[in-house]
């Protein structure tokens, strides 16, 4: 990017402190910013000069300025300073290659302070200087003056620049949909805000402006997108805050090929154009149903930045007539109770201390499994194990291998029921492939996971619940599955058939992080009417809830479809963060505190007394 002087010039600079070169020597000029650093040599003063632009060093000769040498006398770090002067070359030697403006200085003729500054609460001219967190969002202004929160903050920027102008390139209309809405359901708790016009009545802030995008189609819009702030009030963890900001889009006239082809098409020109350094691993991104890729990576958001794929042990473990027979008691029981016994060979830890096994076992423990089984690959090749002793050193050999360790590696197994088995594999997976360092961090691995079961049984409800949208389509394939045992979509049961419906729903996944997630919807409304009913709506809250989606579907609803990313998790991911909260200006800490604003706060009693509220305490806990 290239400072244009002319546009950057104002009444108090004629450049910005990232713009002098060589070329510049000899020119009149005047500059303005931040003092960085001051170096105090008696006649001479040296100051560098910043600017979200960069750095220019400044010098203050006492014999040929005598006024600006006073003034800069008087400067301290971080004093906001306006300073003209004719550049210079630097002499020999003492170039600082680090800085683009290293190959010159600003001889100061005049100097002025612009205002003071208190000593800040950390250093700011230190990227590197660690500085608690706490305070970095109590003083986020001091914060963001910082090198690396800058060049976060550009990098966000030239994201949602890139990301405008590949959908205006083809054919999206910009449109803004409102903040205070009705609850739009996306799984998480509303923001409410009370109505004083209405009091008694609120208003939700959207979790996201799905319900909206669907009517922008019904309303002939045909591509829509929006840079949306959405709204869930959830717990904190390092992915998510209580509002982040998604691309929100929707297109008409597709399937669920088009819309992939579009996001995967605009997902890369977007990555080239923001981090053209980045290798992206794969293009076309692997494709893998949701079946596979559960079976595969034990996850719905794989990282394929490495292999570590998990290995079903079965076909080892029994007999000719499938009877279990390898001699390990959990194994056998396992595959006796129809569960699975599944496998992942982790390079290079076969000859971890018995304290690294503890830790293991005792982190799928905290997954959920009962317990964690291991076959250490000595360099010999012969195998280390407690369950050795059981399964014999022939059988010990081949589920190794079919688990594809060879020499160094450590096999682990988990035997338990499929779900738990593929989420403790996936998690210890995901874990030790980023801990052990077999990533390349560089590398973007972008993939799709699509085929998500449409449904997914509520016992507590007795009834379907949408695994994701409320209104996704189902893959025409699997139409006639809507269905239940009783005939009666409003008296659904654990065994009918729509629990083997599939979504036409595609999740985006980066280097092993979800990045967004989509749907073709249900735009027919005989399907839909099955679907709610399914789904447990009662005609009354279907139509409370969904009205006016409801009711604009009587008017022309065309086939459409379309996908949320956020924002906040591909520019972290593109700034290699791995906290939400470093690619946000101004985030919220864990307990959903804004330390710097001190929000929330108590209202100003006249305010609750407005909207006819009473703060009454909640129950168990004092007001
Ligand atoms: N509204 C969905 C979400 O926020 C995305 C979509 O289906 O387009 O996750």
């Amino acid at each position: 990017m290239i400072d244009t002087p002319a546009s950057l010039a104002t009444p108090y600079r004629s450049h910005t402190c990232g713009a002098l070169r060589a070329i510049d020597a000899g020119s009149a000029v005047r500059l303005a910013g931040w003092v960085h650093r001051r170096r105090d040599h008696g006649q001479l003063i040296f100051l560098d000069l910043r600017d979200r632009h960069g750095i220019t060093q400044v010098v203050i000769d006492a014999a040929d300025a005598p006024t600006a040498h006073a003034a800069a006398t008087a400067a301290r770090s971080e004093f906001v300073v306006t300073v003209a002067g004719t550049v210079a070359r630097r002499l020999p030697g003492t170039e600082n290659a680090k800085l683009p403006t290293g190959d010159i200085e600003v001889q100061a003729t005049s100097f002025t302070i612009l205002n003071e500054a208190k000593t800040p609460p950390f250093y700011i001219n230190d990227p590197d200087a660690p500085v608690d967190e706490a305070l970095r969002l109590k003083y986020r202004y001091l914060d963001i003056r910082r090198e690396p929160m800058q060049q976060r903050l550009l990098l966000r920027s030239r994201l949602v620049q890139a990301i405008r102008e590949v959908h205006h390139a083809n054919g999206f209309v910009e449109v803004e949909t409102p903040n205070l809405i009705k609850s739009t359901p996306e799984g998480a708790r509303d923001f409410i805000v009370p109505s004083r016009l209405q009091p008694g009545s609120v208003y939700a802030l959207p979790q996201s402006p799905q319900q909206l995008k669907q009517l922008l189609m019904v309303a002939g819009v045909d591509r829509y997108f929006q840079i949306a702030r959405c709204f869930r009030d959830e717990d904190l963890r390092g992915d998510r805050q209580p509002e982040f900001t998604q691309l929100d889009l929707e297109m008409s006239f597709v399937d669920e090929a088009a819309v992939m082809d579009f996001v995967e098409a605009m997902v890369i020109a977007v990555s080239k154009s923001v981090v053209p350094d980045r290798p992206i691993q794969q293009a076309p991104f692997p494709r893998f149903t949701y079946d596979a890729a559960v079976e595969r990576f034990g996850s719905d958001k794989p990282d394929l930045r490495f292999g570590m794929e998990l290995v079903d042990l079965a076909q080892d473990l029994c007999a000719a007539d499938g009877t279990p027979s390898s001699g390990f008691r959990v194994f056998d029981e396992a595959i006796a109770a129809g569960h699975r016994v599944k496998a992942i060979a982790v390079p290079g830890l076969a000859d971890a201390p018995r304290s690294r096994i503890d830790e293991l076992t005792e982190t799928a423990r905290r997954f959920g499994a009962k317990g964690l089984a291991h076959l250490a690959i000595e360099a010999d090749g012969s195998i280390k194990s407690p369950i050795v002793k059981f399964l014999g050193d022939d059988l010990a050999g081949r589920l190794a291998a079919r688990a594809g360790a060879t020499s160094g590696d450590l096999v682990l197994i988990v035997a338990d029921t499929t779900d738990l088995t593929n989420d403790v594999l996936g998690r210890l997976r995901a874990d030790l492939g980023v801990r052990l360092g077999l990533v390349d961090p560089d590398v973007l691995a972008y993939c799709w996971v699509h085929r998500f079961p449409m449904y997914k049984w509520d016992a507590d409800g007795a009834r379907w619940d949408a695994t994701h949208n409320p209104f996704s389509g189902v893959v025409p394939e699997d139409e006639a599955l809507l269905t239940t045992i009783s005939g009666d979509p409003t008296r659904p049961s654990p065994d009918d058939p729509a629990g083997r419906a599939r979504a036409m729903q595609y999740d985006i996944a980066l280097n092993g992080w979800e990045l967004g997630g989509g749907s073709v919807r249900i735009w027919r409304h005989d399907l839909l009417e099955r679907s709610f009913a399914l789904q447990g709506y009662s005609e009354a809250r279907m139509r409370n809830m969904f009205g006016a989606i409801l009711d604009a579907f009587e008017y022309g609803a065309p086939p459409h479809g379309g996908i949320a990313l956020g924002i906040d998790r591909w520019a972290a991911l593109l700034a290699y963060q791995t906290n939400i909260r470093e690619v946000m200006a101004f985030p919220k800490t864990q307990s959903g505190n804004d330390p710097m604003l001190d929000a929330p706060s108590e209202p100003d009693p006249t305010q609750y007394a407005d909207l006819g509220l009473q703060f009454v305490g909640i129950s168990g806990k004092s007001a």
